[in-house]
C-alpha cells in the first residue's frame, strides 16, 4: 500500500465517490492535476473540514454545524407541520423546491429487513417522542416510493394512528421508486402541494 503511485492511490480514492467509475476518477484526477497546488489544498480542506464539523440537529437528526439545525433555528418556520425524511439530502431537496414551510424529522434510513434495517434502528422512537410532545397538525411522509419506503410508511402511518394529526404522504408527480434527492424543484413543489392523506 505504502508503494502505491500516489495517482493510482488518487484515482482508487475518487472512484469511491457515488457515480464516479474509473474512467471519471482519471478525469478528476487529471484534473487536480491541472489546477495549482492552493486550489487543490482548498478542495481537500473544505472536504475535511466539512467532515469534522458536522453534527446532527438534537431536534430532528438534520446535518447542523451547530446543536440546532437552522431550519429548527428559525421562528418563521410552521410548527403544526412536520415532514418525515429518509435522508439529510432529501431536507436540502425540499428546501431547494422552497414548497415547505414546516419543519422535519430525519429517521437515517428506511425498514429493510433485508439489508438488515430493522425499526428500532432508524429515529422512530424520536418521533414518537416529537409527536407526544409537539404540537403537529399534519405529519407529511416524505419518502421514496420504493418496495422498502412503502413498507416504512404502512409502519409509520399504523404508528402515527394512535395521534390526533393528520397523516399524508407526497402526491406522484413523483416517479415511482424516484430518488427525491434527484427530483427537480417544480415536480416537489407538485408532490408537496398534491399530497394524499393516508
Ligand atoms: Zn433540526
Amino acid at each position: 500500500m505504502g508503494l502505491e503511485n500516489p495517482l493510482t492511490h488518487l484515482i482508487n480514492q475518487l472512484s469511491k465517490f457515488p457515480g464516479i467509475g474509473e474512467k471519471s476518477a482519471q478525469r478528476l484526477a487529471f484534473f487536480l492535476l491541472s489546477q495549482s497546488e492552493g486550489d487543490v489544498r482548498r478542495m481537500a480542506d473544505a472536504m475535511v473540514n466539512t467532515r469534522e464539523k458536522i453534527k446532527y440537529c438534537n431536534t430532528c437528526f438534520n446535518i447542523s454545524f451547530q446543536d440546532t439545525c437552522h431550519v429548527c433555528a428559525d421562528p418563521k418556520r410552521e410548527g403544526s407541520q412536520l415532514c418525515i425524511v429518509a435522508s439529510p439530502k432529501d431536507i436540502f431537496a425540499f428546501e431547494r423546491s422552497g414548497e415547505f414551510k414546516g419543519v422535519y424529522h430525519v429517521l437515517g434510513g428506511v425498514i429493510s429487513p433485508i439489508d438488515g434495517v430493522h425499526p428500532d434502528m432508524l429515529r422512530i422512537q424520536e418521533l414518537i417522542m416529537r409527536c407526544r410532545q409537539g404540537d403537529f397538525k399534519e405529519v407529511i411522509m416524505a419518502i421514496n416510493a420504493t418496495i422498502e419506503g412503502d413498507a416504512t410508511m404502512l409502519y409509520l402511518t399504523e404508528l402515527l394512528s394512535s395521534f390526533d394529526i393528520k397523516v399524508s404522504k407526497l402526491a406522484y408527480g413523483l416517479p415511482v421508486g424516484a430518488d427525491i434527492d434527484y427530483a427537480d424543484e417544480l415536480t416537489l413543489q407538485k408532490a408537496m402541494m398534491g399530497r394524499l392523506l393516508v
